[in-house]
């Protein structure tokens, strides 16, 4: 089973001199492993570099979860290349109360007026599917539950477990939120946890690998807590509580240059409970290794 980063940044893409080695591309993540149809969580601008990739392989299959439909985790979807291809499937799976939620909401964005194709005119295959969050489903082989998160208008985590040759390994994608808690209460406030978070943490529990929302630093996060983003002191200490193995920083702050990246990473490679990287496009990430 291979993880793969092919966008990590928040809000906006940042192609720049300051942002090569980490990468400008905004959130699109990619779950593969040998002769199954891959998962992909968001179709940001780095969608655009997985669907040339996905071409170039034998699957004819994919399925696409999208966490919610901000422009930095949609703008990809015209832009990639499977949803062209009349011998691909895709499925495209959203938190909807109907079918049609994640197709009625993709329209809006290819309507003729924000891009100029319309979304009936796509030539490739596209199912839709509404999911719960906490509800679990199944895609081909993989093992897949939402839950809720804290981010305007809404965001659903997915935590994906899939049976391998190593045994059996599981990964959370956990974009956009902010802390389940206010500050000072919960684990925010290095207490025990509350209700929604013990919840939040029993869904990451174990995980071999979470990708968690960090797009702020703490101060930054006290003057926007309604903009629906964590830091990374808050990721670590849920992730700690949950025995997640490696914790990944993503959702990049537009602004973070990869020298700020690297003082991240640097800061955090000490920390002995779980491991803490900072998510880099074209990142693979082997967890069977
Ligand atoms: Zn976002
Ligand atoms: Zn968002």
């Amino acid at each position: 089973m291979i993880l793969r980063f092919w966008g990590v940044r928040g809000s906006i893409a940042v192609p720049g001199l300051d942002t090569s080695r980490y990468g400008g591309n905004t959130s699109c993540v990619e779950l593969t492993a040998p002769g199954v149809a891959s998962l992909v969580f968001d179709c940001g601008t780095g969608a655009r570099a997985l669907g040339r990739a996905l071409l170039a392989r034998p699957e004819r299959e994919l399925h696409l979860l999208f966490s919610h439909f901000h422009m930095d985790h949609v703008f990809g979807f015209p832009f990639f290349a499977p949803i062209f291809a009349p011998s691909f499937e895709t499925t495209v799976s959203a938190p909807a109360f109907h079918p049609d939620g994640a197709k009625d909401r993709l329209a809006r964005y290819l309507n003729g007026v924000f891009h100029p194709l319309r979304l009936p005119e796509v030539p490739g295959h596209i199912n839709y599917d509404a999911i719960r969050p906490a509800r679990p489903f199944e895609r081909g082989p993989w093992e897949i539950v939402g839950f809720a998160l804290n981010h305007p208008g809404g965001a659903c985590a997915y935590r994906a477990t899939m049976d391998t040759p190593s045994g059996r390994r599981s990964v959370a994608y956990v974009t956009d939120t902010a802390p389940l808690s206010r500050p000072g209460e919960g684990i925010a406030g290095g207490g025990l946890p509350t209700g929604r978070e013990s919840q939040f943490i029993d869904f990451l529990r174990g995980a071999d690998v979470v990708v968690f929302d960090t797009m702020f630093t703490l101060p930054e996060y006290l003057e926007k807590m309604t903009w629906g983003h964590s830091y990374p002191e808050y990721a670590v200490a849920v992730c700690d509580a949950a025995d997640v193995k490696t914790l990944y920083l993503f959702h990049h702050a537009p602004d973070a240059t990869d020298a700020d990246l690297d003082m991240l990473g640097e800061y955090w490679a000490g920390h002995t409970r779980v491991r803490v990287r900072v998510a880099r496009e074209g990142q693979e990430v082997n967890l069977e290794g």
